[in-house]
C-alpha cells in the first residue's frame, strides 16, 4: 500500500477490491465499510497496515482483528438491516461491531461479548472515539453462554461468533429468534467452515456452509456445550 495514500483513499481502494472480488454485494455493507475507519480499531503499532486485507495482531493478547474480506463475507451472510438486534461473541477491537452498528442504526442494538478485559477496554475506547457507544454495548464475559448468560429466551435477530468453535454452543441457538440467523465458524484449530444457521423452529435450523475460514479459537466451557 502506498505510503502516500490517505486513510480515506486506502479505504475506498479496499472497498473497490472487495466489490470486484464479489465479497461486498449490498449497498448496506458497502456504505458501512466506507464509513467505519479501520485505522481507529487496529492496534496502534499496526496503523500503517490498517487497510491491508489480512488479519492483524491485537497487541500481545494473541488475538487478531479479522481480515476485511472475512468481515465482508460475514456481514453479507448476516443479512442485516436497520432496527435488528445482534449478539456478537468475540468483540476484539470492536471493528465488526462498529460495522454492524452502522447497518442496524440507532433503532437497532449490538451486544458484543469479549472474554479478555484488556480488549473490552480497547473496544469500548475505539467504539466511543468513533461514536458507536449508543448502539454497541461491550460486555466482559463468556459469550458461549449468550447474554444474559444462560438465558433460554429468543432475544436476538442475529447471533455472530467471530472465533472458531468445536461445536455450536446451545445458548446461542436458544437466543436466536425464529427466522433469525446464527453465523459461526465450526471446525478444528487450523481450519473451519463458516456455518449459517437459519432458525426454523425451536429446535430446527436450516444449515448452509458459507466458506472455509481460519479464526482464533473460541474459548469453550463445558457448561456452554
Ligand atoms: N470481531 C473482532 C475479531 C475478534 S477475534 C474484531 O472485529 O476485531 C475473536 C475474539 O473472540 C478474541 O478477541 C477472543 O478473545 C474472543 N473470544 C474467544 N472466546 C471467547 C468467549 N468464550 N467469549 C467471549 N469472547 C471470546
Amino acid at each position: 500500500m502506498s505510503v502516500h495514500m490517505t486513510f480515506e483513499e486506502q479505504r475506498l481502494n479496499l472497498v473497490k477490491n472487495l466489490k470486484e472480488e464479489g465479497l461486498i454485494k449490498s449497498k448496506a455493507v458497502e456504505s458501512a465499510f466506507l464509513k467505519v475507519p479501520r485505522e481507529k480499531f487496529v492496534w496502534p503499532d499496526e496503523v500503517e497496515n490498517a487497510y491491508l486485507d489480512i488479519p492483524l495482531p491485537l497487541g500481545k493478547t494473541r488475538q487478531t482483528i479479522s481480515a476485511p474480506h472475512m468481515v465482508a463475507i460475514m456481514l453479507e451472510a448476516l443479512e442485516l438491516r436497520r432496527g435488528l438486534k445482534v449478539l456478537e461473541v468475540g468483540c476484539g477491537s470492536g471493528y465488526s461491531a462498529a460495522l454492524m452498528a452502522e447497518i442496524v442504526g440507532s433503532n437497532g442494538r449490538v451486544v458484543s461479548i469479549e472474554r479478555i478485559p484488556e480488549l473490552v477496554e480497547f473496544a469500548k475506547r475505539n467504539l466511543a472515539n468513533v461514536g458507536y457507544s449508543d448502539v454497541v454495548e461491550v460486555i466482559l464475559g463468556d459469550g458461549c453462554l449468550g447474554y444474559p448468560p444462560r438465558s433460554e429466551e429468543e432475544i436476538y435477530d442475529r447471533v455472530v461468533v467471530t472465533a472458531a468453535a468445536s461445536t455450536i454452543p446451545k445458548y446461542l441457538k436458544k437466543q436466536t429468534k425464529q427466522g433469525g440467523i446464527l453465523l459461526i465458524p465450526v471446525g478444528g484449530s487450523w481450519s473451519q467452515t463458516l456455518k449459517k444457521l437459519v432458525k426454523i423452529s425451536v429446535d430446527k435450523f436450516d444449515v448452509k456452509d458459507v466458506t472455509e475460514c481460519v479464526f482464533v479459537p473460541l474459548v469453550e466451557s463445558d457448561e456452554a456445550l
